[in-house]
């Protein structure tokens, strides 16, 4: 089958026939249909330090995707031929004391889908059943591709209670921009967003922001003045990564104020201490997707009227990855889907 590999000690990802996998009597087979290229594909394409220390030279990369089953294995009962699925890329140990006690987003000892194992950019994936997600009839198959990055934003965004309340998001990248959606649609009263990349904020318009602020020339004191609000935001997003970004979230919250942090940090950051201590804010970390709460919540806020379409701004066929990864360095673009189907 073809598929997206790294191949070399070097920067790129090589298009190549590997043999399709095997399942074992607990997996399903998917028939890849569509895949979302992520952040992390692209720290492994450019094959820096993380991806080096963590990345496998060999392996099949991609976790994003929705696909259809076309094989289950012998103790596989709920699972059948046909059913669209997309698979949850964090595989849990099942045996550490998180995951015995049913809270497998806590597993200390996870495994990456594309990262560590074999990935979804490739026409067939093997994966265990318990971490395969069925699709709602008539689900959108583009949207469904993307479930992996939009139950980052989901987790996140509803980590804390949004009814009414207002919200400070930092980053607009695609994770950034669905979280505004969700915020909104969850009933959020304010919700602001922040960049440095005119392209992406202009995208953050058209999922029903309050404002879309370009930190290099507004400061978020001015946008609290103009929405008139007096006390500071209730609720802080960080989905950027960058230090000055979570300063700027620290600075502009109310006192108890909730921030949950998704970002990952490129460096070490000094916050302002005195800031959390005072004003008594709570400072929440956030990986991956709670397995599957956050995934019930992906589904249910999509069949209530949710809509993260315009995220999605390229669609590509799987052998133009090259101009998706170019797009997605270039800060050029929301989500890049490939298709896989033919
Ligand atoms: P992205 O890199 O596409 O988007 C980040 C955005 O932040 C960019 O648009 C960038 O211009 C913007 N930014 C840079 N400096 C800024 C500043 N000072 N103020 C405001 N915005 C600024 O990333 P993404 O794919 O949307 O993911 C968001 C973050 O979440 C990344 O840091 C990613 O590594 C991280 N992530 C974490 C998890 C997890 O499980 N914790 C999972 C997926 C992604
Ligand atoms: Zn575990």
């Amino acid at each position: 089958m073809k598929a997206l590999v790294k191949r070399k000690t070097e920067a790129g990802l090589w298009l190549v026939d590997v043999p399709e996998p095997k399942i074992g009597i607990n997996d399903v087979l998917i028939r890849v249909q569509k895949t979302g290229i992520c952040g992390t594909d692209l720290h492994i394409y450019n094959w820096d330090k993380w991806a080096q220390q963590t990345v496998p030279v060999g392996l099949v990369v991609g976790h994003e995707f929705v696909g259809e089953i076309v094989e289950v294995g012998a103790n596989v009962k709920d699972f059948h031929s046909g059913d669209v699925v997309s698979g949850e890329g964090h595989v849990v140990c099942g045996r550490c004391r998180n995951c015995m006690a049913g809270r497998r987003h806590l597993c200390r000892d996870t495994q990456g889908v594309g990262v560590t194992r074999a990935g979804a950019f490739c026409e067939y994936i093997s994966l265990p059943m318990t971490n395969v997600w069925h699709h709602a009839e008539g689900v959108n198959l583009e949207i469904a591709s993307i479930f992996d990055p939009f139950g980052n934003a989901v987790h996140t965004a509803l980590s804390f209670p949004v009814l009414g309340e207002d919200v400070i998001i930092t980053g607009a990248g695609p994770i950034g921009i669905m979280a505004a959606a969700i915020v909104r649609h969850a009933g959020a009263r304010h919700v602001v967003i922040t960049d440095v990349n005119s392209y992406r904020l202009e995208l953050a318009t058209k999922m029903g922001v309050s404002r879309a602020v370009d930190v290099r020339s507004t400061m978020l004191t001015e946008v609290q003045r103009e929405l008139d609000m007096h006390e500071g935001f209730d609720v802080g997003l960080e989905m950027s990564g960058n230090s000055s970004a979570f300063c700027d979230i620290l600075s502009n919250m109310c006192h108890g104020g909730k921030i949950a942090l998704l970002g990952i940090p490129e460096e070490d950051t000094a916050i302002d201490w005195n800031q959390v201590v005072f004003n008594m804010l709570t400072i929440k970390g956030i990986y991956g997707r709670e397995m599957y709460e956050t995934w019930y919540k992906m589904t249910v806020m999509i069949q209530s009227g949710l809509d993260i379409q315009p995220v999605i701004t390229h669609r590509l066929h799987y052998t133009e990855y090259e101009t998706g990864f170019e797009a997605m360095r270039a800060g050029e673009s929301g989500k890049v889907v490939l298709d896989w189907t033919s």
